[in-house]
Formats: C-alpha cells, structure tokens, sequence
C-alpha cells in the first residue's frame, strides 16, 4: 500500500499532512507514505514518518500538464493520494475528475462549499455569520460595518482572513488580500464573538465513515488550535451532516469550522475539503478518520486504534533535517515576497494565480455586476444649480434641497414624537459644520444648537439662535471666556466631576435652565464624560447631584458616535444608560427630566434607523423615567454631511499603454480630511459635458496636488477613458468633519 499525502507544512498555521501521516502510520504500519510538497520551507518534508519525500518544484514552477500526467502514473500504480492543500484539492478535481485513488471530493461537491455563501451549509441547520462581497460599492460595505459595530473580517475567497477594526483598515487589508491572491472577490464577514468547534469527518462516495467533534482549548495568536477536546458529533447534526454528504458525494476528509455564540448557536465559517491539521488528536481520541478513509477505498482493514486520550495538546519539536533537502537560506530581507514565502510555504497564492490564468479557476461566488453606488437625485439637481463652468476650484458646493430635505425631515420627525408629557428635542451640532447656511437651516428648521465653547455661542447667537436654544457640552464649554449677558441657556452637561464641584460652589447658578452631567457608560472607550464604573465612583457622584442646586432640572447626557461602536451596540448602551439614569434617580434622590443622547450617526442610519425608531424611544425613555420632559438628540454628521460636496478639476491624466492609470486633481487631502475614514461617493463629468457619472470600482487612483505621499483621495476607481485635463470630479459627503477641519496648505 502506497499513499501520497500533500501539503507538509508544519508552523503555527499548519497544514494536515504530518498529522494524516501519524494516523495513517497507526492504521497500517507498513504502508508506504509519501510526502508532498512544493517547497523545502515545508518543515514537514523532514517528518520521520515518510518513506518517500516528492519534493515538486514550486508551483510557478511547474509544468501543470506533466504533473498531473505524474500524478496519474502515480494513481495508476494504484496509489493513493490525499491532499492536505485546498487549491491543490480543486486543481485536482477538476484535471482528473473522479478518479478512485484520488481521495478527494468531485468539482461539484467543491462549488458547493465556496466561502462565503457555502450552499452545504443548508441542510445542516448552521447559520452562517453575515457576509457581503466586497464588490459592492464601498458605500455598502461602510454601512455593513457599521451594521455589525466594526467587528468584522475581510475574507479571501480560499485562505486568509483579517480583523478589522476602522474603515481605514478595511482598505488597507483588501487591498492586501487582493494583491496576495490575485483576486477582488472578498468578502466582509461579521465577527461572532464565541467558542470555536470543528468536526472532521471522513466520507467516501457520499458515504459517512467517521466523524469528531473537537473543541478548542487553546489557540494561537492567530486562532488556531493549540490543544483540544474531542467527542461525539452532537446527535442533532448527525443526521443532517449524514444527509448532507449523501447529497454532496462526498469523498475524503473535510472539516467544519464553526463557533458557538454566547447563547449556544452554531456558526458555521468554513467547510474546508480536507482533514484539519489537527486530525491526529482525533485519532489519539479512538478515532482514525485517514485509517477509516485508506479502509473504504482499499478494503484492506484498519489496525484498532485504541483511545489514548480523548483531550490532546501540541507541542514544538526539534527534529533531525533529511540531508538530501538542507535548509535554504532566508529569503532576501528585502525581497518584496520574504513575508510571503515564510507564511504560505507551500505556494498557494501562487497556485491561486495560475489557475486564474490558465481560467481553470475554482468556483468563487459569480461576479456581481460592478454596482456604482446610488446617488440620491437631490444630490444631482443641487449640483445642477452651479454654474460649474465658470467656478475656480477646488470649491465647496452647498447642496441646498438636499441640506433643507434632512433638517426638515428631522424636525418634523421629532415634532411628532412629541407629546404633551414629553418633547423630542433636535441640536445641531455646531462644531460638525458651523458653516452659516447650516445654522441658519437649524433655527428656521426649529432646531436648538449645541455648542462646545463660548466662541461657537457667538456664533450661533449671530445666526439668530437665543441663548435658551444652546445647549453646552464638552470639556472646554467656558473657554474663551463667558459673557455674562448671554444666560440662561437651555441646558449645561458637566463632563467631570471639577466640573460638578465648580458648580455646586455656586458660579454657575442661573446659567441654564436644565443642568446635568455626562456620563461615560463602563462599556464605552471614551475620554469623556463621569466615569461610573466603581461603585465609590457612582456614590460620589450621587451625592454630588443630589447637592446640586434644586432650582435647576436635572438631565443626562451620553454621546457615544453609533457610526463607530455600531448600530446596535448604541442601542444596547442606550438601554443601559436608562438602567444608569434610574439608579442615579434613587441614589442621589433628584429626578432626571432631561435625557440628551447626543450625535455620532451616520446619516444614512440616522434616517433610516434612528428617526423611525424616535417616537419609540421617547415612549420608552418616559416610561423608564416617569420625571421625564425632554428628550433631546445632537446631530451634526447626520445633518451635515451630505450637505456639501466638492468640485475640483482634473489637472492632468497619466496612463500606461492607453489605460488610465491615475488623474492629478486640483484639491487634495487638505481639503477632505476625513477621505480616509469613511467612503465619499464622487461623480465625474467632462468640462464641456452635463452628464454625472458615479465613479465606481476600478483600477485607477485620483491623486491630490499636494507633494506629499499620503495624498491620495481615491484608489481603485474606474475612470472614462475620455478623461482629460479640466475635467471636473466631484467628492460627495464633504459636507461635516471634511469642511469644518479642513485646512490651507500648500498655498504658499
Ligand atoms: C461632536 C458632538 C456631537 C455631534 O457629533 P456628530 O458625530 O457630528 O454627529 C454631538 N454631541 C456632542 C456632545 C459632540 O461633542
């Protein structure tokens, strides 16, 4: 008996072979294994286990269509093969499809557990975490992570998965993903915070043979088994798994990855062709999955495996390199692929990309249309009111309708959400954009303001507000100094406890109507705000606030951005916040009649998430809080930002053969900051021209003016072929952070 056995690597993210090769040796000691492998980094090719080392040339390499003639020979002299590789394994369905000593599942069988939609997944009664393909336009993909509170992953359709954490990251780890294995088709994964579990199975023909189900004890850094438990498949998914396989034909090894959340569901996250590295712990549990497998397909029987513990752990072994394969140097330090070679040893970003050229790609999910992203009509009849041709850029436009559509909306939302018992309040946050249209748009719109320093009241008392519309916040509210005419305001959050004290030695008296504190949740990173996460903290504060002086109301304050702890985890902090805002009610004996849930949304959720849930949240506030008047929110992005955008003109283009590799615009990041932290939607049109297109995803980057390496507004856009110089592109959503912290450079 004779049996390949492939990918030998054996690092902290190994492959199976030296496992399969452990388990096979029990089952049948004096069978012949082979070793395979496409590179001597592989440490496995030294395992004492092997008879035979077949060391291929790497895969760029080798001549495909004679090796797999060799590995025919080789399945022809009735030797058996059992890839530990998964691209190897879809490379070999496909070039020798159905061949019995090929231990491997059929094409079909492959296309059917292809990350992320694993069609398998359906009988078996896992869920699968959300997904999205990173062909959607990056408008979608932002609100997808938002949706799931940036606890996400960006996926590579075979290997490699990243945390990500910001937008930024999203980019940075694409963009990485897709230069290591030659492809756009990735995916956004939600993160579930859970236990990670796995079955191994071996099947042949569709058939069962065996299966384990392992629990983690210990992981990596990178999260992968160090130490497990191995047990009975549950008896619920027996069944189905059973089923499934049927349906699938299955034949060779596999693995279900899964992870079970905190309220006991399955996940599952992968369905890899192949046994897990770790499938020697299997067997040490009684459980020969290879053995099982060589049983079926030889009809020779399998020595008896006793169980020598059904836990197993790893360990780090030094042993002795065959002397016909001495060990390579390092790679050049400064070679561009060293971390590449020592990571993925055995070539597969490699193979990967031959198969894309020789078209003999695996299934990946099919190529969604390159879908630009919507942008709203008012967007288009606003840009349409500027005479275009005729403005210097680079030049902010204010998108007028589309500015007085969100305010309006907003307060006639909250309007209804009032009722005689309680008012649902709006402030526009100043400091978002204290741009003088936006102001003026707020007071006519019946907004309040909220203001984080003297300078800014000025400001919004010039545009017409009175100072019982101002509400003040932040950890500098007094600064430059405080112009004792303007009081009352509507209402004063402290953002300390000095805070507080300088408020109960009595300066502040009369300087608001309602006075409160803000609080900073324990869940919550945040600088700001009364931290209340001991109880020595909260009972000072208690008897500071039952100390402050009764002719003001009392109110809470959180302002924690939905757009960066997620949409969810902003609701689930609210509910919270109410359980706070009720035990500080009894502690320090004063009733909270103000509640201000500040700003931080994004505003496509603002409007589709927030507004419609605001009638509901005041009901529930005013019944969590039976003192209750007002509920006020602090909007600036919300409102803000898709209230500006901005014209700049193409400066020059450069191209390679006759492909449009990149334009020089005339702004830069100087004038949006914030082009790194959320997408901007841009539009492009010819100087000459009417039509705006969107841009959407590409090849091309729009590059900034600036002489500065960073300046880069735009990677991996499509632009026309007819771009030429004077050609005006315009960057939406520039209208809160963008505007308001942009600055002069480079403009001697
Ligand atoms: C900045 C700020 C806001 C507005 O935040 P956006 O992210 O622009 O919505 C609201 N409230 C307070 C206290 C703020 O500091």
């Amino acid at each position: 008996m004779r049996i390949y056995i492939s990918g030998l690597y054996s690092g902290p993210n190994p492959s199976p072979g030296i496992g399969i090769a452990r388990s096979l040796r029990l089952a049948y000691p004096d069978a012949e294994l082979v070793g395979v492998d496409y590179s001597n980094r592989s440490s496995g090719v030294h395992w004492p286990n092997f008879d035979e080392i077949w060391l291929q040339r790497p895969w760029q390499e080798l001549d495909l269509r004679q090796y797999q003639d060799h590995i025919e020979a080789v399945l022809h002299s009735d030797a058996l093969w059992i890839s530990g590789l998964d691209l190897e394994t879809f490379w070999l369905a496909r070039v020798l499809p159905g061949h019995p000593n090929l231990l491997l599942p059929g094409i079909k069988a492959l296309q059917s557990i292809a990350k992320p939609r694993i069609d398998a997944h359906e009988g078996l009664s896992l869920n699968l975490p959300p997904f999205i393909s990173t062909e959607h336009p990056d408008w979608e993909l932002h609100a997808f992570c938002r949706k799931h509170g940036w606890r996400v992953w960006v996926k590579g359709p075979f290997y490699e998965a990243r945390r990500v954490w910001s937008w930024y990251d999203v980019n940075v780890a694409r963009a990485d993903l897709a230069r290591t294995w030659s492809t756009d088709q990735l995916f956004l994964q939600a993160h579930v915070a859970g236990h990670e579990e796995s079955i191994a199975l071996s099947a042949y023909d569709g058939e069962l043979l065996g299966c384990a189900y392992m629990r983690k004890r210990d992981l990596t850094p990178e999260g992968k088994t160090w130490a497990g438990q191995v047990n009975d498949v549950p008896a619920e998914l027996m069944d189905a798994l059973r089923e499934s396989l049927r349906a699938l034909n299955w034949t060779g090894g596999a693995e279900l990855e899964l992870i079970r959340d905190g309220a006991g569901t399955l996940y599952l996250l992968e369905w890899n062709p192949r046994f897990p590295a770790w499938i020697h712990g299997a067997t040490l549990a009684g459980r020969n999955l290879p053995g099982l497998l060589v049983q079926r397909a030889t009809g020779y029987s399998v020595k008896q495996a006793s169980v020598m513990s059904p836990e197993f752990v790893r360990v780090v072994l030094e042993i002795p390199v065959r002397p016909e394969f001495p060990l390579p140097p390092l790679p050049e330090p400064s070679s561009s692929s060293f971390g590449l070679v020592l990571k993925h040893p055995s070539g597969m970003p490699t193979l990967l990309k031959r198969l894309h050229q020789e078209r003999g790609r695996p299934s990946v999910p099919e190529r969604s249309q390159r879908r630009s992203p919507a942008i709203p009509r008012s967007i288009l009849n606003d840009l349409d009111a500027h005479d275009l041709c005729r403005v210097d850029t680079p030049c902010w436009l204010f998108l007028e309708s589309t500015a007085e559509t969100s305010f309006r909306r907003t307060a006639v939302l909250a309007r209804q959400a009032s009722s005689p018992r309680i008012r649902t309040l709006i402030a526009y946050s100043i400091k978002t954009n204290p741009e003088e249209k936006l102001l003026k748009l707020a007071q006519r719109s019946g907004l309040l303001a909220e203001a984080i320093s003297q300078l800014e009241v000025e400001r919004v008392l010039a545009a017409g507000f009175s100072s019982d519309c101002i509400v003040l916040n932040g950890p500098g509210k007094w600064w430059p100094s405080l112009n004792n005419s303007t009081p009352p305001f509507r209402a004063i959050f402290f953002d300390s406890m000095e805070e507080v004290q300088h408020a109960l030695s009595g300066e502040l008296d009369n300087l608001a109507s309602v006075i409160g504190v803000r609080l900073r949740p324990p869940q919550a990173a945040s600088r700001f705000g009364i931290p209340i996460d001991s109880p020595r903290a909260f009972r000072e504060l208690a008897s500071a606030v039952s100390a402050l002086p009764r002719e003001h109301s009392f109110g809470i304050h959180l302002h924690l951005a939905s757009s960066s702890v997620g949409i969810d985890q902003w609701w689930a902090i609210y509910d919270s916040l109410l359980l706070w805002a009720k035990t500080l009610e009894s502690a320090s004996g004063r009733t909270v009649e103000m509640l201000d849930l500040g700003g931080g949304w994004f505003p496509d959720d603002w409007h589709s998430d927030l507004l419609p849930r605001l009638e509901d949240i005041t009901t529930n506030a005013a019944g969590a809080l039976p003192h209750l008047r007002e509920l006020m929110l602090e909007p600036g992005k919300a409102l803000a930002q898709s209230s500006m955008a901005l014209a700049t003109r193409v400066l020059e283009v450069r191209r390679s053969q006759r492909d449009v590799e990149e334009v020089i615009v005339d702004s830069s990041i100087a004038d949006i900051p914030e082009v790194f932290n959320y997408p901007h939607r841009m539009l492009f049109r010819h100087s000459n021209g009417q039509r705006w297109q969107p841009l959407t995803r590409g090849r091309s980057r729009v590059l900034g003016r600036l002489c500065m390496e960073y300046d880069v507004l735009a990677t991996h856009v499509e632009l026309p072929q007819s771009i030429q110089p004077g050609d005006l592109v315009v960057v939406c959503d520039v209208g809160a952070y963008d505007r308001s912290t942009s600055y002069v450079f480079g403009r001697g």
